[in-house]
């Protein structure tokens, strides 16, 4: 339970220098998470979720981006969020987090215009953060593509669900990697969470 048992690197660590040790969700999932598990995570906001999720998809881009063009590049990793004001959130921390790797990041989302989305997609990134709808939006623009994602992650799962995108929700999935992480986190388990997962996830995810 301290950031040098972790087996994070240096560089990735960065953004938790100002804690003293990891939080229970953060030292209990990066074990699975690094070893490329498939993960449910029932936890609330404020346990440190972001960090939980956000530093090992950070790996995961260190771990594959080598021989990647730096331009046009697709992203590897994905992470889809109920609300624009959360997936901010997420983009700040994941951000900050990627910064002294050069791990680059998109925040796609509803209500704003799609130019600036666009252009961030074009020039190509590693880690696309977003709600449902507006990504979905962009996938039949064809500006982005998920055939390279091999990491994703549901965060909010049950309020994603709530919100009704779960049509959008699971075409998204549809369209990443067969070869492909997931992870998802809910504050709460209701049975079409459960169904979400008995399709989308390996059939022996580690639940913490
Ligand atoms: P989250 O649950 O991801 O929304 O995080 C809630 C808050 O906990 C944020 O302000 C984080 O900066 C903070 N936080 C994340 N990890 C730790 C940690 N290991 N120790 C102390 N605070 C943390």
């Amino acid at each position: 339970n301290s950031f040098s048992e972790s087996g994070l690197r240096g560089e990735v660590l960065e953004c938790c220098k100002t804690f003293d040790k990891p939080s229970p969700i953060q030292s209990h999932s990066w074990p699975f998470l690094l070893d490329g598990r498939d993960f449910i995570g029932i936890a609330a906001t404020g346990s440190g979720k972001t960090i939980a999720f956000g530093v090992p998809a950070i790996m995961h881009v260190l771990n594959k981006r080598n021989g990647r063009p730096a331009k046009k590049r697709n992203p590897l990793c994905l992470v889809l969020s109920p609300t624009r004001e959360l997936a901010q959130q997420i983009f700040d921390v994941i951000c900050d987090a990627g910064k002294p790797s050069g791990v680059q990041s998109v925040c796609v989302y509803g209500g704003t215009s799609k130019g600036p989305q666009i252009s961030s997609l074009k020039s190509g990134v590693d880690i696309v953060i977003g709600t449902p709808g507006r990504l979905k939006d962009l996938i039949e623009m064809e500006v982005c593509s998920l055939k390279e994602v091999s990491f994703v992650v549901l965060d909010e799962a049950d309020r994603m669900l709530d919100m009704g995108f779960e049509p959008e929700v699971r075409s998204i999935l549809s369209q990443t990697s067969s070869v492909r992480q997931m992870v998802m986190f809910s504050a709460t388990w209701p049975p079409a969470v459960h169904q979400l997962a008995q399709e989308f996830m390996d059939p022996h995810p580690v639940k913490v």
